[in-house]
């Protein structure tokens, strides 16, 4: 490729690089579209133009062009050779917005990485987000707001990324962006447009039927009962349930049993009493102990991070799927861990991470999950006493059922259910040596894969094995442990 060029610049003169073609670029461009890293280096030698915009309307500069095929590494040398990160084309196009066009999410990871300012809007005040968001590209999104794109922000007509999402009609794009604290669903744009009137307009019916759900929940008193938000915690952050088991456990749990249990049962029930009095001790440890640990945090702003960034320009040839970036947050400026996750709430990456759980008001990781298991196990054991002491009172003082016991009974059975499952569910999964997260989303882990695209689990070493790593009696494997030895890192040495 790189002889014929330099054949032409011997016969033609070097004015030959600030030519311009009939739709007026210059050859920079077009070696920076077709990825040709050889020529552009030749056209950097030889001091022909490279940050010329082009003489049409569009007015894009060679790296915007760069931006649109994704080629890290071209933008790389032009960066390098002082083509500024944050130049605009005719419409105002950084080539962060370029690359968010073009759902290039890498590139996108890689320019942020490198410092690109996220507050470049182009001329109709759309940022990457918006952009990002009006081409359905959900997975650059999350990306973007990891990465402190404001998920509100409105652009020259008053849309936000939510009314250009719903133009799209990405379902995944639109979910991704109603889950994000203080977005409104029915804020109308400068025609008077909602999101819902958009998606109306071009009949995206999986948007309409979910926004429709997502309005009826939001203006609703109650909060939303669903299976997984009873088990596992409502998106977002809540101190709800937290305050719920406190206050059913101090206010009147705890009252109950002293006054009316403990006088007129203790003589009879002696071990049970006893047995209550240990099981509440090792509850509120646990307790204690799962809400105030950190669940494994990976470190923030470490070096392996910013070495991965400019590293990463020499790996161009990786493709999408086995994307190099996808093994760093730009939030937490680090390198992940498998089997790590970002937790929005908390907002850390946790490692080993499991599921964010209110009723502990924490995330549930490598360093908690065991009093994890400790607290819901225990919580099942004190129902399943304070419902046997109760039957046994009833039965013996010859109390009729009033309001109050019957309440007292629904909400021990309640907590005895929510317990009971999420007990089972722990020890299936440690015996399994999956996470929550993992059993959830396994389609998002390439390693959780195999050939065919079938759920297989690396990690599993038998069930007993498993359980003893659950139990910190095994070490973990060394890439869940270890962020520099991770196999990321060697790759870039
Ligand atoms: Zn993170
Ligand atoms: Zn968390």
């Amino acid at each position: 490729m790189l002889i014929p060029v330099q054949t032409v610049l011997e016969t033609m003169g070097p004015e030959i690089l600030s030519m311009r073609d009939s739709k007026g670029h210059i050859p920079a461009h077009w070696a920076c579209l077709g990825g040709h890293t050889a020529i552009l280096r030749f056209i950097i030698e030889n001091k022909g133009p490279i940050n010329e915009s082009s003489s049409n309307d569009l007015g894009a500069r060679p790296i915007h062009w760069a931006c649109v095929n994704g080629h890290i590494a071209i933008v790389d040398i032009l960066l390098q050779a002082g083509v500024p990160l944050d130049c605009t084309d005719g419409k105002g196009c950084t080539p962060l917005i370029v690359a968010a066009q073009y759902g290039q999410t890498m590139l996108a990871g890689y320019l942020m990485g490198k410092g690109a300012r996220l507050q470049m809007v182009d001329k109709d005040g759309d940022n990457a987000l918006h952009w990002a968001a009006f081409k359905g590209f959900s997975e650059l999104m999350r990306l973007l707001i990891y990465s402190g794109f404001n998920p509100r922000q409105k652009d020259n007509f008053g849309q936000t990324p939510l009314h250009l999402a719903c133009i799209n009609g990405n379902l995944t794009a639109v979910k991704e962006l109603c889950e994000q604290d203080g977005v409104d669903i029915n804020l109308a744009d400068k025609n008077g447009k909602t999101p819902l009137m958009l998606a109306t307009g071009r009949k995206h019916v999986d948007v309409i039927a979910y926004l429709k759900s997502e309005m009826k929940y939001r203006t609703s008193f109650l909060p939303r009962i669903d299976f997984w938000s009873i088990v596992f915690g409502p998106p977002g952050n809540h101190k709800g349930p937290i305050l719920f088991f406190f206050v059913n456990v101090l206010c009147w749990g705890y009252p109950m049993y002293a006054f009316k249990c403990f006088p007129y049962t203790w003589n009879d029930l002696m071990i049970a009493h006893v047995l209550f009095f240990i099981t509440n001790f090792i509850m509120w440890v646990c307790l204690f102990h799962a809400s105030t640990t950190d669940p494994g945090y990976l470190p923030r702003n470490i070096p392996e991070y910013d070495l991965a960034i400019k590293q990463v320009a020499h790996f161009d040839e990786w493709k999408q799927g086995d994307n190099p970036l996808s093994r760093l947050c730009h939030t937490c400026r680090t390198v992940k861990t498998v089997r790590s996750k970002h937790c929005k709430i908390c907002n850390r990456c946790v490692k080993v991470f499991d599921h964010h759980c209110p009723y502990i008001y924490n995330c549930v990781g490598y360093n908690n999950r065991l009093s994890f298991l400790g607290f819901s196990g225990t919580v099942m054991l004190n129902g399943l006493l304070s419902l046997y002491f109760t039957y046994y009172y009833m039965q013996i003082s010859g109390e009729a059922w009033n309001i109050v016991y019957i309440f007292y009974v629904i909400v021990m059975i309640f907590f005895e259910c929510v317990a009971t499952y999420i007990f089972g569910y722990t020890i299936l999964i440690g015996a399994l040596n999956t996470t929550t997260n993992e059993q959830k989303n396994f389609k998002r882990y390439k390693y959780l894969q195999d050939k065919d695209g079938k759920y297989h689990n690396p990690y599993t070493r038998g069930w007993k094995k498993n359980l003893l790593e659950f139990a910190f009696i095994l070490p973990l494997p060394q890439e869940c442990d270890d962020v520099i030895e991770s196999d990321f890192s060697t790759k870039l040495m």
